[in-house]
């Protein structure tokens, strides 16, 4: 269950912005996610409502925005969609691409009052 740390660390990021801007409340928590992470939104919502409550962070809207798959050619230096890449890259024909985008899963922004 990897998204149980992943959320605990959204939160103190969260927390720490919060403390930071001297905010009283944390009313959003935007995440982006990439479009190949394997972390559930379900199982962060799940997460972030075990562990908000006490904190600052309780009764946030979380919101998530997803980062759309991109491949780079580390011979071209293309980037490339999925379609593109996958006979290899479309430009040059290499076939060892590596993934540019698409994992990363991040705090984004906090709003607070
Ligand atoms: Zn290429």
């Amino acid at each position: 269950m990897h998204e149980l740390g992943i959320t605990e660390n959204l939160l103190s990021l969260a927390l720490e912005q919060a403390t930071q801007a001297q905010a009283q409340r944390i009313t959003k928590i935007e995440v982006l996610i990439g479009q190949d992470s394997d972390t559930s939104e379900e199982s962060i919502r799940f997460y972030f409502d075990l562990l908000a409550p006490g904190t600052i962070a309780e009764g946030a809207t979380l919101s998530f925005e997803r980062v759309a798959t991109r491949f780079r050619c580390p011979h071209c230096q293309r980037l490339l969609s999925p379609k593109e890449a996958s006979g290899g890259c479309s430009n040059c024909g290499e076939r060892h691409l590596e993934l540019a985008a698409g994992k990363e899963l991040y705090l984004k922004s906090i709003d607070v009052e």
